[in-house]
């Protein structure tokens, strides 16, 4: 079945959306982007997201309305047969007449696609140690992720399904995904700075460990810090909460079976999934 899209608020076949080579998104990267799920088609969090979109739009100065970016993410979600799912949603600065560093006076480019996915029975991650080679703006879901890419796909070599990023030792996050870890029965998780993606799911587990009074610290954390940790917690807006099984490159103390995690988990589906 071919993939419902939009561009510029016309839903359409993906096959049927035309977009110009000139478009910024394309030529520099100019644009910013979310990944909504829903469940039972109702979408997770979605004001968090909208807020989380109108933050990126703000820092790049991409005039957009939110609004507008909201009724066209809900028009696909209801032209699309789809119950569970993910819609993912760019902004660019617009389409320009020649390839420039400085934008022309443009009206932004919207486009965003519908897929079906499952969030149940997510196998745990293998993941690599990788250093965090990104720009240092990564509170900005921007699309200029080839960082990201290059360091995922050199732990695809190996058989990882994510990485592990460090900043001069300190840890950072996922290639598409915060992390947590467990250490002498706390909950850990690298503080919000502009070296990390503020994770709506991040948002999410950190309410469920404050609701149940869990021992938990935001802060810096070294890749020491992970070496003694028993286990570590990848969260996104697909992944939920998903526990790691082996750091390929690192010895670690992990075991698999985390009570914490278990907790933190069985909250979230009731929560979000329920
Ligand atoms: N960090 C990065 C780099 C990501 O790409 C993502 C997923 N988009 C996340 C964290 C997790 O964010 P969220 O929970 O909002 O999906």
């Amino acid at each position: 079945m071919p993939k419902l899209a939009s561009y510029n608020g016309k839903v359409d076949s993906i096959e049927n959306i035309k977009v110009s080579p000139m478009s910024r998104a394309f030529l520099f990267s100019d644009s910013v982007y979310e990944v909504i799920s829903f469940y039972k088609k109702k979408f997770i969090d979605f004001e968090t997201h909208l807020d989380r979109l109108k933050h990126s739009l703000n820092e790049t100065k991409i005039s957009c309305s939110i609004e507008e970016c909201k009724t066209e993410i809900v028009k696909l979600l209801n032209e699309s047969k789809f119950e569970d799912g993910y819609i993912y949603y760019q902004v660019s600065r617009g389409v320009d007449s020649i390839r420039s560093h400085f934008a022309e006076e443009s009206d932004c480019e919207r486009f965003g696609f519908i897929e079906e996915f499952s969030f149940f029975n997510q196998s745990p991650l293998k993941v690599m140690l990788v250093d965090d080679i990104r720009w240092q703006r990564c509170d900005i879901k921007s699309t200029s992720l080839l960082g990201n890419v290059l360091q995922m796909n050199d732990a695809k070599s190996v058989g990882c399904n994510e990485i592990l990023m460090h900043k001069n030792g300190e840890l950072t996050e996922g290639g598409a995904s915060n992390i947590f870890f467990v250490k002498n029965k706390t909950i850990f998780t690298p503080e919000l700075s502009p070296n990390i993606l503020p994770g709506i799911t991040r948002h999410q587990v950190i309410k469920i460990i404050k609701d149940k009074k869990l021992n938990f610290e935001e802060g810096s954390y070294s890749i020491d810090d992970l070496k003694e940790a028993s286990s570590i917690w990848f969260t996104s807006t697909t992944k939920g909460i998903l526990g790691v099984e082996e750091i390929v490159n690192l010895e670690t103390k992990i075991n698999t079976e985390c009570e914490l995690l278990e907790i933190c988990k069985n909250a979230f589906v009731k929560r979000y999934f329920s």
